[in-house]
């Protein structure tokens, strides 16, 4: 499988936001909820992640904790000051929790996330006050790719669903005779 999107970055934001896609597609082939995200410092990317849930059996393993994580390591430094965190999708209360104690200055999101989003979509823990620490935001960047991929994913995973479900019925069938 090839990357679906070829896309010509128009600003910054498009170009750092499409390395954070290809790491959302790293999770869709590896059958993961396909988010990305990436970590920017000086215009250099530092970190990198995409969501493990599945793989390493973590609910918490979200792209968005994994890159700050892995930008922590690489600044040797849990203030991750003077930095941009792209990710594909609205950020959970959780990943918007590690954000602000990681003191991330600016995150830069893609698509809205319905269910978990803590950006707006369910709560909006970035629009209250915060006493030490304020994110800047920017959202809707590559915002239909970063939809996309998503849609695509689940569309698969019901079809998948379907053909097992399928499956476990003839099996049933054949055991009922
Ligand atoms: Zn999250």
């Amino acid at each position: 499988m090839n990357f679906p999107f070829a896309i010509t970055p128009q600003t910054d934001d498009e170009k750092f936001m499409l390395e954070a896609l290809k790491e959302a597609w790293k999770a869709f082939k590896a059958d993961e909820v396909p988010v990305g995200a990436v970590l920017v410092k000086d215009q250099r990317i530092i970190a990198r992640g995409y969501n493990q849930v599945e793989m390493l059996k973590d609910a918490t393993a979200h792209a968005e904790m994994l890159c700050i994580t892995a930008g922590e390591s690489a600044l040797t430094n849990w203030r991750l000051a003077n930095t941009t965190l792209y990710c594909t999708i609205e950020p959970c209360s959780m990943c918007v929790g590690a954000m602000l104690l990681s003191r991330i200055p600016t995150i830069v999101w893609g698509a809205p996330d319905i269910r978990h989003g803590a950006n707006g979509s369910w709560v909006d823990l970035l629009e209250l006050t915060h006493p030490t620490h304020q994110i800047a935001v920017r959202r809707g960047v590559l915002q239909e790719q970063c939809a996309w991929l998503i849609k695509d994913f689940f569309q698969m995973q019901r079809k998948k669903k379907k053909q097992s479900d399928d499956h476990d019925a003839i099996e049933f069938i054949l055991d009922d005779n």
